[in-house]
C-alpha cells in the first residue's frame, strides 16, 4: 500500500530534524511539514506524529550539552523540554488551524494488553475530535531497564496499536544503504525490502547512518515489528522541506513491505511485543504441532531461558535457536522448569494445584 492510499499514517520525527547542528530550531521546516499534514488531513487520512526532541529542546532551554547528560538528569531535562516541544508543535500547527494533543507512553503502556487498548481508544477519540496526537516516550519516568530509549521502535508499536497502514520514519539520510554512504562512494540506497529476514541477513548495520538515539539498527527493529503487524514502513530523508509531499512525488526512499496479515488485533499485539521476558526451546515434534496450529504442551519443551511470570510474553525457539513463534505463557518460568518434558496429565500432581494443560495456548500464540 502506498502512502497515497494509506488511511492511518504514523510519522516519526527525530530530534535532528527539529534542531540543527547549531542548536537552532527548524521552525520553517516544521511549518512545511504542517502544510503536508494539512493536505493529507484534507485527503481524509488519520495522522499520528511520534516526535523526539524533549531532551534536545530541554538542553537548549538550559544551555547544556546533551552528550554530558546522565539518565536521572536527562529525565528532568526531558520534563523541561517536553513542554517546549509541545509549544513548538502547537504554535506552528495552530497557524494553519491544525489541532495537536500530547500522548506520553512508556514501554509498559504498550506491552500490557489492557493499557495498549486504552491507548488505542484514546487515539481513536482524538481522530474523531480532529486532533493530531503527538506522541513521545514518557522520558521523565522511564528508567533504563523499562525504556524504549528510541522513538523508532516506539513509533512501530504505536503503528501496530492503531492499526496503521504506513509508518514513515523521517531521518537525516535518504533511507537504508548497503554501506555507510558517508564513507563509501559505492554505497547503494536499498529502495524496497520485501522480506527483511532474508534480504538483509548479510548486512551489518552497526555504525551505518548512526543518527539520533536509534541509528539504523532500531529502524530495522521497527521494520520487523511493522512487517509482522501488517504495516508498511518507509525510511525517508526529512531534511527537505515538505518531506511528506516529497515522498508522494519522488521515489527516493526505502520501503519495507509488510507481510499480508490475517492476524486479529490481539495476535498482532502478541507478535510485536518488543520485550519478551524469556524463551522456551522446543523439540521437533512440538515444532511440527505448532506449525499445524496446535498449542504448546509441556512434553515438547526442552529448555527454559530467562525468568518470567504467568501471562508474560515469551519467544518459542526450535533446537537450532531459530524463533518459530511468540506467545503468552500460561505458566511462570519456575513452573515450566518443573513440568517440562512431562505429559499434561501429570502437571497437576507435579505442581500440586490445578492449572491449564497447555503451556502456551494456540489462541495466545503466533507462529513466525
Ligand atoms: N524521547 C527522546 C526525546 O524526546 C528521544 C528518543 C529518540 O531520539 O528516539 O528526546
Amino acid at each position: 500500500m502506498s502512502l497515497k492510499s494509506s488511511k492511518i499514517i504514523v510519522i516519526k520525527i527525530g530530534s535532528s530534524l527539529l534542531v540543527n547542528e547549531n542548536k537552532k530550531i527548524r521552525k520553517k521546516w516544521l511549518a512545511s511539514l504542517a502544510k503536508d499534514i494539512l493536505k493529507m488531513r484534507k485527503m481524509g487520512k488519520k495522522l499520528i506524529i511520534v516526535s523526539s526532541g524533549a531532551i534536545a529542546l530541554g538542553c537548549i532551554k538550559l544551555n547544556i550539552d546533551k552528550r554530558k547528560l546522565k539518565l536521572d538528569k536527562s529525565q528532568a531535562v526531558a520534563s523541561i523540554g517536553q513542554i517546549e516541544l509541545m509549544n513548538l508543535y502547537s504554535n506552528i500547527f495552530s497557524k494553519i488551524r491544525l489541532n495537536v494533543s500530547q500522548i506520553l507512553l512508556t514501554l509498559e503502556d504498550t506491552e500490557e494488553r489492557r493499557r495498549s487498548l486504552n491507548a488505542k481508544r484514546t487515539f481513536e477519540n482524538l481522530f474523531n475530535l480532529d486532533f493530531i496526537p503527538v506522541v513521545n516516550e514518557n522520558d521523565t519516568i522511564a528508567t533504563s531497564e523499562i525504556k524504549y530509549g528510541d522513538n523508532d521502535r516506539l513509533a512501530s508499536r504505536v503503528a501496530q496499536i492503531t492499526n496503521a497502514d504506513t509508518l514513515v520514519l523521517l531521518s537525516d539520510v535518504d533511507g537504508l544503504y548497503t554501506k555507510n554512504p558517508k564513507l563509501f562512494k559505492n554505497a547503494r540506497l536499498i529502495k524496497k525490502v520485501e522480506n527483511l529476514n532474508v534480504e538483509l541477513k548479510h548486512f551489518d548495520f552497526k555504525g551505518i547512518n548512526e543518527l539520533g538515539s536509534g541509528g539504523m539498527n532500531t529502524k530495522i527493529e521497527a521494520a520487523k515489528i511493522c512487517r509482522l503487524s501488517g504495516c508498511n514502513m518507509i525510511i525517508a530523508n526529512g531534511l527537505y522541506e515538505n518531506p511528506l509531499n516529497k515522498i508522494m512525488t519522488h521515489k527516493n526512499y526505502t520501503l519495507f513491505i509488510s507481510k499480508i496479515s490475517k492476524l486479529d488485533a490481539r495476535k498482532k499485539w502478541i507478535i510485536s511485543s518488543i520485550s519478551p521476558k524469556g524463551e522456551l526451546i522446543i523439540d521437533d515434534g512440538a515444532k511440527k504441532a505448532l506449525k499445524s496450529g496446535k498449542s504448546l504442551l509441556a512434553a515438547g519443551i526442552k529448555k527454559v531461558n530467562g525468568k518470567f511470570n504467568k501471562g508474560d510474553h515469551i519467544k518459542i525457539l526450535d533446537k537450532s535457536n531459530n524463533e518459530c513463534a511468540r506467545g503468552l505463557c500460561s505458566f511462570s518460568s519456575q513452573e515450566v522448569l518443573k513440568i517440562l518434558g512431562h505429559q499434561s496429565k501429570e502437571i497437576e500432581k507435579i505442581l500440586g494445584y490445578t492449572t491449564k494443560s497447555e503451556v502456551v495456548h494456540k489462541d495466545d500464540m503466533v507462529e513466525i
